[in-house]
């Protein structure tokens, strides 16, 4: 018997219309867990480097989590892996609400598609039946309208549908995969699976998933169960209200909205507005959001509630908002009504497009005509006020038309098809994706890293357990560390103690690049756990304090699945699978010289000190000078297979130097 896990996949070639059921080999999951490690190695295994987002061999693999279906908190994350439209590299977003936990019901720990259908289709996963689909009729539909149409036609109210809108079809390269509760949205889950002709998977699913000591998982869960009631009771002092607490940052709860409005950059990644927080401003968007939440809501799963049920102020029809989308738009078109952002956030989930990445495009399309490289005859049509311009481009990049078919493919890549001195206005894409728009004054040397280097790219989701800033007296210091039993090392506390706003211990120089090297890995480590899970980064890797931790997941993990899993064996896992990834990355290309952020992400730059960190990062991590894992790093992971074939195509020479060495 298989704990935790099912021990099947569904394997689903859309060219012939065949369907598997395939069972795994247990020994994946003692070498990569599941979710994100199972999945990359799936696509190392089956995905040659040459392969384009759009090709047939472009496998779509939607993941569950080791702990999907069990009844830990908050494993509810669905992981989508492909290559990136965008970035050109393995991608991995991923989405909450109810997916995963039904697709585990319904007996299967992954889908893995491959090839594209010849007609518009969506997949129905009622337990053992499967079926492939007709979606003709759905075509061109919204992406939350398409699943109350399939649950109806299916006559299965309790079915879970993932679905894409008219974007996903369209190939739109900010194409977002969407479901009920949560998105799957960065870096073009939703074009990947517009370009195989799927409009949804919906399953549905009564089985159960067994666990190998219930007894003992529970017991576990009851003291989870006992930090998060403490810590709901109990918010962190002196950090920003958002990361007081736990669960994602809790955008729907809290009306406080000063920190983003004055601290980020907005329009194109533009304008920081220092004073946008001012008593009326902040009065009209409490009043928008109060009225326009319907309820709170929460994952499956999850007692933290940070979603909610929004009805637009035009249609009155419902969505589900979270997280920094709330403003995104508003702050993007310059519009100070947070009700616009309500209204047009409806629009875009219906069309299926990224929430972080859109507004931007769609803010770079307005500058580059203030600057006059977009012309009359590109906005031909387009009305002059700020509302109406944001809605029309929206409207122009989801069907693909006129210049919105060049926005489509985001910003990297439509600056270069402007030309006209448009790549200029590129200034806020690393890896060719929009980050994002968070522009400070001084390097900070944490940051620094984890934009330059981390696999996701969409820096909000790595960032983590270690606080964002030096606390301003030793006092605040020393009240943060004494019940921080997440750190993985007590040195961390000491890190904390030292680290001043100002002065010798301070950014850019402190903490040390040595220092940064392994807050970095910690941080990184500890999302790379929770995507293998499928548990939520806001109970664990995300917030400061969360209840899941290095300390307590080898516990949950070996009652759950019967292996016997140790602090040590857990990160020698998810490293095994993160040098995998890294190395799937370098195969296709990936080096040191596309690791770094826009120039002008920071005012302060420090060149030398930029290059040490990156050093003395990769140099931690086991990775050459050009950012690839070495040969012993690699035998060390029992990854001999991985150097075999870097050496095989020359990216590895001598099992650590390259050819750009
Ligand atoms: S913390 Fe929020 S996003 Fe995470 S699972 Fe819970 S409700 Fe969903």
């Amino acid at each position: 018997m298989r704990y935790a896990e099912t021990g099947y996949h569904l394997e689903i070639d859309l060219a012939r219309g065949n369907i598997e059921r395939v069972e795994t080999d247990p020994k994946l999951t003692e070498l990569h867990l599941g979710g994100l490690g199972t999945s990359v190695k799936l696509h190392w295994d089956r995905v040659p480097p040459e392969t384009e987002a759009f090709d047939d061999e472009n496998i779509l693999t939607v993941s569950t989590g080791l702990l999907n279906g069990t009844p830990a908190y908050s494993a509810n994350r669905t992981l989508f892996t492909f290559i990136s439209p965008q970035s050109g590299l393995l991608a991995y977003p991923m989405m909450g609400g109810f997916f995963s936990a039904e697709l585990k019901y319904a007996g299967y720990d992954k889908i893995v598609i491959r090839n594209k259908s010849p007609k518009l289709v969506y997949l129905w996963i009622h337990n053992d039946k499967v079926e492939i689909r007709d979606a003709t009729h759905l075509k061109g539909k919204g992406a939350l309208e398409t699943q109350d149409l399939i649950r109806e036609e299916l006559k299965q109210p309790k079915a879970q549908v993932a679905a894409i809108g008219l974007a996903g079809e369209n190939r739109v390269f900010t194409a977002s995969i969407e479901q009920s509760r949560s998105s799957a949205s960065r870096l073009g889950g939703g074009a990947v699976m517009g370009d195989k002709n799927i409009k949804a998977i919906a399953v549905r699913g009564t089985k159960d998933v067994y666990l190998a000591r219930g007894a003992e998982f529970m017991s576990l869960m009851d003291e989870v169960t006992e930090y998060i009631n403490f810590r709901n009771t109990n918010p962190i002092p002196d950090v920003m209200t958002i990361l007081s607490g736990i669960g994602s940052p809790q955008e729907m709860k809290h009306t406080d909205e000063k920190w983003h409005t004055e601290n980020f950059m907005w329009g194109n990644a533009r304008t920081r507005r220092r004073d946008f927080w001012s008593k009326d401003n902040e009065a009209n968007w409490t009043n928008a959001q109060l009225t326009a939440i319907q309820r709170l809501i929460s994952c499956f799963n999850c007692p933290q509630q940070c979603g909610a049920l929004v009805a637009s102020p035009d249609s009155g029809s419902r969505y589900m908002m979270k997280c920094f989308g709330k403003l995104t738009y508003a702050m993007a078109s310059y519009v100070d009504d947070l009700n616009f952002n309500f209204r047009i956030l409806q629009r875009a989930t219906e069309y299926g497009v990224d929430s972080f990445s859109t507004p931007q495009i769609l803010a770079f399309a307005v500058e580059l005509y203030e600057a006059g490289i977009l012309t009359d005859k590109d906005f031909e049509g387009c009305p002059s006020d700020k509302e109406g311009r944001f809605f029309w481009l929206l409207d122009r990049v989801a069907h693909r038309e006129g210049i919105g078919d060049i926005l489509a493919d985001g910003v990297y890549y439509a600056a270069r098809k402007i030309g006209k001195g448009a790549e200029k206005f590129d200034h806020n894409t690393i890896k060719k994706h929009e980050q994002l728009p968070l522009k400070l004054g001084m390097l900070d040397p944490i940051y620094y890293l984890m934009y330059s280097t981390n696999e996701k790219i969409s820096i909000t989701q790595i960032e983590g357990n270690f606080p964002q800033a030096a606390f301003p007296t030793r006092e605040q210091r020393e009240a943060f560390v004494r019940d921080w039993i997440q750190v993985p090392d007590d040195r961390f506390k000491q890190y904390v103690l030292e680290w001043e706003p100002r002065g010798d211990k301070s950014i850019p120089y402190f903490p040390t690049p040595q220092m940064c090297s392994e807050i970095v890995d910690w941080m990184e480590m500890l999302h790379n756990i929770d995507d293998a899970l499928g548990i939520c980064a806001g109970m664990g890797s995300f917030c400061l304090k969360p209840p899941y931790h290095i300390h307590n997941y080898p516990k949950l993990i070996s009652a759950a699945s019967g292996m016997d899993v140790d602090e040590a064996g857990l990160k020698k896992i998810v490293n095994r699978s993160r040098n995998l990834h890294r190395a799937f990355n370098n195969r296709r290309g990936m080096r040191r010289a596309d690791e770094k952020p826009p120039e002008d992400h920071w005012k302060r730059r420090f060149p030398e000190l930029e290059e040490e960190l990156l050093s003395t990062y990769y140099k931690f991590k086991g990775w050459n000078m050009n950012g690839v894992p070495t040969k012993e790093r690699l035998i060390e992971l029992d990854l001999g297979y991985v150097a075999e074939d870097l050496e095989k195509r020359g990216i590895l020479k001598d099992g650590e130097n390259n050819e750009e060495n």
